[in-house]
């Protein structure tokens, strides 16, 4: 399947995201994720990246199209994506669908995970990262603790709360979300390829987009 993940930062894009992988080999590709990868390896991207993302703002749609140009041709995207924060801007939008004309790829479905403000600043303030740019699992000290206070239960290393995941860094996060990438919403509603879900559970969201895409 060729999709996007839409919604706000906390909403459940990466866990749906790995669970829509499982269904038919479809890669997970989340910007968020490769750029954090960068940071912490100390790539020429991520040092362009690193202020923005620490103080919760967009990094600049050209790096992050140089990216996915680069990544969507790459083998594994033959099988299907997942697109999981990207794109965040109208401009990013419409540079992707250039792209993938271009590509001869059509998107099936962009989905909007819908998650109450309350609900996403409390999963936000509790979710811990894992380290390892390799991993990068997510827990919640909360609703899914790791086995170990700050381990990783799959690779070991320390979990942490992210540095843009400060009360004012996720404020800022959720102002440039409504303000930079709600307006997708209606741009892909103009396109006819919106799917609105707000199932409370990841499997519900699952369970919705996998019923929308075999009909
Ligand atoms: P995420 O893990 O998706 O919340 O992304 C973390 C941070 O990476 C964001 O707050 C942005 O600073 C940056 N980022 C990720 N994806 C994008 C994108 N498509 N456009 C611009 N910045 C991005």
């Amino acid at each position: 399947m060729r999709l996007i993940l839409l919604g706000a930062p906390g909403a459940g894009k990466g866990t749906v995201a790995k669970l829509l992988t499982k269904v038919d080999g479809s890669v997970q590709i989340s910007t968020g994720d490769i750029l954090r990868g960068a940071v912490q390896a100390g790539t020429e991207l991520g040092k362009k990246a690193e202020a923005f993302m620490k103080a919760g703002d967009l990094v600049p749609d050209d790096l992050i199209m140089g990216i996915m140009e680069t990544r969507l041709q790459e083998p594994d995207c033959a099988k299907g994506f997942l697109l999981d924060g990207f794109p965040r801007t109208i401009p990013q939008a419409e540079a992707l669908k250039t792209l993938l004309a271009k590509l001869g790829i059509e998107l099936d479905v962009v989905a909007n995970i819908e998650v109450p403000r309350q609900e996403i600043l409390n999963r936000l303030t509790t979710r811990r990262t894992c380290v390892n740019p390799q991993c990068q699992a997510i827990f919640n000290v909360r609703s899914q603790p790791p086995k170990v206070d700050g381990v990783c239960d799959k690779c070991g290393s320390p979990i942490v709360q992210r540095d843009d995941e400060t009360e004012e860094a996720i404020s800022r996060r959720l102002d440039t979300y409504d303000e930079k990438t709600s307006p997708l919403i209606e741009f892909y509603r103009q396109e006819g390829l919106l799917l609105v879900v707000d199932a409370p559970t990841s499997e519900g969201v699952v369970n919705a987009i996998t019923t929308r895409i075999n009909g």
